[in-house]
């Protein structure tokens, strides 16, 4: 027997999460068992505890969008009993049992092996939003960073902590868009050189075109921020969408694509291929500090998930939340 968070649903349609013990043979199929170390919460892990936002297949339903730990039993060569991994995407969580148990059954292909340097804990502490955070700083740098500061949005959260962390290391001045006040001392501890408050960014497009302002910017928020960044953007700069914390719906002009060159590159996280993930991984392992990642974590339990999953969908969690399922 094991421990897993188990969200059902009832008769009237209404879910439940809790803490059950169940056994091996109800994992889903898969070529490797993994005793489960530590998962996180996502804003999707949010979606489905709850009712599902769309993304839940089949109840009962095991969240966790992602996990690391040690191989148990495979089928596939490439991993032993004993092997570390990590697991982001794949629509594990969503469509395929997660990372919120003691067990996980998983297709060898989603698997990475944990990358040199790095502990189970502080791979998760990087997790789905870290994880993406990396492949964002990545598509901006192959497109070219700007001489102006990196914006990043919702720069408090999950992918906004970690980018503001890696793009600080890498050198770069970055500018982080918060909601709440309070981070500031937090967000310049992650290396932030200007904290921007939300409101200053919040109004709707009035210009296409405002000062050239940023060098590049990591964007977790979409929405109406995201139309007023590009139209801030220098000549020529990218804006890595990540997320749509703040909204959907893009209610901007073609205006700063046509005449200042602007990209507006997406990332992401789910389907990307095995090398990548490799190189994203590798990465991390070489250019998040650690020390940082520490300052980012709020620890917690299986048992806490169901508070933690509202938490984060009202956009009241810092940083990153590290669940440990054995805890
Ligand atoms: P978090 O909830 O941890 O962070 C989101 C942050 O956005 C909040 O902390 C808050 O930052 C800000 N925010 C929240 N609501 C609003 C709002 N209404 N207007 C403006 N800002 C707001 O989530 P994550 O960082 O884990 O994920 C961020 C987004 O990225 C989500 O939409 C998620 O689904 C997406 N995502 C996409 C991935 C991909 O593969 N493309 C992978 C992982 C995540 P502050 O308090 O500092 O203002």
């Amino acid at each position: 027997m094991f421990k897993a968070l188990i969200v059902d649903k009832d008769d009237t349609g209404k879910t439940h999460a809790a803490v059950q013990d169940i056994t091996l043979d109800r994992l889903p199929a898969g070529d490797v068992t993994v005793a489960v170390d530590y998962s996180t919460v996502n804003y999707k892990d949010g979606l489905c505890i709850g009712p599902g936002g769309g993304l839940v297949r089949h109840y009962p339903h095991i969240p966790g969008i992602d996990f690391a730990g040690t191989v148990e039993a495979s089928d596939d060569p490439r991993y032993a009993p004993g092997d570390k991994v990590v697991l982001t995407g794949w629509r594990v969580g969503e469509a395929h049992w997660g990372g919120y148990a003691q067990k996980a059954r998983v297709k060898a292909d989603w698997l990475v092996p944990l990358p040199d340097g790095l502990t189970t804990r502080a791979a998760m502490a990087v997790g789905t939003a870290g994880f993406t955070a990396m492949l964002a700083v990545m598509a901006l740098e192959d497109h070219g960073i700007k001489s102006g500061p990196v914006l990043v949005t919702g720069a408090a959260g999950g992918v906004g902590s970690v980018a503001t962390a890696i793009l600080a290391h890498l050198g770069y001045q970055v500018a982080a868009v918060t909601g709440r006040p309070e981070t500031a001392d937090y967000l310049t501890s992650l290396g932030a050189t200007q904290i921007v408050a939300r409101e200053d960014l919040a109004e709707t497009v009035k210009r296409p075109l405002e000062g050239e302002t940023w060098g590049g910017c990591v964007d977790a928020v979409g929405g109406a921020m995201l139309a007023r960044v590009l139209g801030q953007m220098e000549y020529g700069a990218s804006v890595a969408a990540v997320g749509l914390a703040g909204g959907a719906n893009l209610p901007a002009t073609v205006i700063p694509f046509l005449l200042r060159g602007v990209n507006l590159l997406g990332i992401d996280s789910v389907m990307q291929p095995y090398d990548n993930r490799l190189r994203a991984w590798a990465r991390i392992a070489r250019d998040l500090p650690m020390d940082k990642l520490d300052a980012m974590i709020q620890p917690a339990t299986l048992a806490e998930l169901p508070q933690l999953g509202a938490d984060i969908l009202a956009g009241r969690v810092k940083g990153r939340v590290v669940v440990d399922v054995n805890a």
